[in-house]
């Protein structure tokens, strides 16, 4: 793929690469050999344990990685059994094609001749797979978890899809085919003008610049490399090196991470979340048993009542920081005044001990800033307490919709009933931006909302500054700033908040992007 995509995006196939590590799968792997089974078997046990710990996760995005780790045992069990791998055969030559697989994964469109696709077409697999974020960064259309229809039905087809609406059209009509070659054709003209205008400051039409960071963590190095472009980091989430492993982390192997977080933009805030595992994010080596596992131990409660983890990746950070200045410590789960005096008691005593010890540098130690993650609603009632004792807060409205709507974040039969567009959502938004804006405390979003052109305009509009989003949506967010006004957005506040449903506050959005020339974001054509 080197010759094929930019460096960054091959990063994502370094989440194989460090599967594949003697540390994590492939010691277990030798460990079930060592006990008398052979290799193929052995791989599936480990593989199986693997993926059934993604796939209990509370992150959609990280549930996903399970796809990614049993595509890469299948790869592994093709050499073990010296199987054809040559899978993909094009059967219609020299014209576009629509990849269609039953799970299409991230090395399944890499080995794909990108001249020749047109589209991709998984039916089982989401919005939050590799492959999904692979054909995002490539501009391919694709249309992920079609669900009951069978390949055959596709196959050998003339096919239109639409990525925006996840629409899939077989037997077309002459005068379809007319309209939907003009939506193609717009949409392309469209991305070549957000990719050209990328890179411009990310300032309203009305003169209003916005700060955008990037939420990372998630894989490899992607983001590592795509924050390049914006502001720092917003939310660094610490826990997957922790999922990664079978013990938890040292000292040493944290400060080498953190550091080359750090180090990457001294220049730049890098805000590093201490642990939020717990709830549905599992670490093998600390099992929870919970009958409410999102209202359980999660996040800071967890660190808390063990300092000694807390201690040590706190002490990691801080030694990584030494020498920069750009260290934000966030801590996740904040419901009570009480955690963020017992964190800063902890955080105090960490940075005493590290400044003891690196006696010679210690100089170069500065005390980091300290915030904290609205996403509990009992912290809405206390702003005024928490903002006397942190240096920022970051709004996770993943958490905050969860937990206000009492709507679980992975429950598909109440999936209906979660969205961050609800007015009681946007009341609260509302709530925070207004109180930290009048009393100069930093606030930044870094739920999925900040991400997407109606909820960027939304936050915009009640008066939110700072988004920290996806490296992929940094540039498109960028661009529907640009074209924005932003004393247009802040007279449509009262509106936004005034509005009865979900639907209708979308709506309502959706219509001052079409006005503004910006539809094109959010369905097809331009
Ligand atoms: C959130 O809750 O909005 C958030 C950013 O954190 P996470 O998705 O990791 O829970
Ligand atoms: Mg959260």
């Amino acid at each position: 793929m080197s010759d094929k995509l930019p460096e960054d995006i091959q990063a994502i196939f370094q989440l194989y690469d460090q599967l594949l590590d003697a540390n994590s799968l492939g010691r277990e792997v030798e460990k079930e050999i060592h006990q008398g089974w052979d290799a193929a078997s052995s791989l599936k046990f480990v593989v199986e344990r693997y993926a059934a710990r993604f796939q209990n996760m509370d992150d959609p995005y990280m549930r996903e990685r399970a796809v990614d780790i049993l595509d890469l045992s299948n790869r592994i069990l093709n050499n073990i059994f010296n199987a054809d791998t040559d899978a993909l055969s094009l059967s219609v030559p020299n014209r576009p094609c629509i990849l269609v697989a039953q799970e299409v994964s991230a090395p399944m469109l890499a080995e794909f001749p990108r001249e020749r696709l047109a589209g991709i077409i998984s039916i089982n697999g989401s919005n939050n797979s590799h492959a999904a974020i692979l054909a995002r960064a490539m501009g391919v259309p694709a249309v992920m978890g079609l669900q009951r229809v069978s390949i055959s039905a596709l196959k050998e087809n003339e096919l239109f899809i639409d990525g925006y609406s996840g629409k899939v059209v077989v037997h077309i009509d002459e005068s379809s085919r007319r309209v939907y070659q003009a939506l193609i054709d717009e949409e392309e003209a469209l991305q070549r003008k957000i990719s050209e205008e990328g890179d411009q400051p990310c300032i309203t039409k009305d003169g209003c610049a916005m700060s955008l960071l990037v939420n990372a963590g998630l894989t490899a190095n992607v983001e590592m490399e795509q924050f390049k472009q914006g502001d720092g980091v917003g939310l660094y989430r610490t826990e997957i090196p922790f999922m990664m492993r079978e013990r938890f982390p040292s000292e040493r192997e944290q400060y080498e991470l953190y550091k080359s977080v750090l180090s990457t933009h001294p220049n730049k805030e890098i805000t590093l979340r201490t642990l939020d595992v717990g709830g549905d994010k599992p670490l093998s080596y600390f099992p929870i048993n919970e009958e409410n596992p999102f209202l359980g131990w999660r996040g800071i409660r967890l660190t808390l009542d063990h300092p000694d983890i807390f201690l040590v990746q706190v002490r990691a950070m801080l030694r990584a920081s030494i020498g920069l200045s750009n260290l934000h410590i966030l801590l996740p789960m904040i419901s009570s005044i009480n955690e963020v005096d017992e964190a800063k008691r902890l955080i105090k005593q960490a940075f005493l001990e590290v400044k003891e010890e690196a006696s010679a540098e210690s100089q170069m130690l500065s005390k980091p800033a300290v915030g904290i993650m609205l996403e509990v609603p009992s912290v809405l009632f206390l702003l005024p307490q928490l903002a006397k004792r942190v240096d920022f807060f970051s709004v996770g409205t993943n958490d905050l919709t969860q937990y206000l709507l009492a709507v679980d974040r992975n429950n598909a039969r109440v999936s209906s009933l979660y969205s961050s567009y609800h007015p009681s959502v946007l009341a609260a938004l509302n709530q925070i931006q207004q109180y930290s804006f009048a009393n100069k405390v930093p606030v930044t979003v870094c739920g999925e909302l900040a991400g997407e052109p109606l909820g960027a305009i939304a936050l915009m509009a009640l008066g939110f500054r700072k988004l920290s989003m996806n490296a992929y949506s940094l540039r498109k967010i960028n661009w529907v700033i640009r074209n924005t006004n932003i004393q247009e957005l802040k007279a449509l506040a009262p509106d936004i908040l005034a509005q009865e449903s979900p639907e209708a506050v979308r709506s309502l959005l959706s219509k001052y992007l079409e006005l503004n020339g910006l539809g094109g974001l959010v369905r097809a054509g331009q």
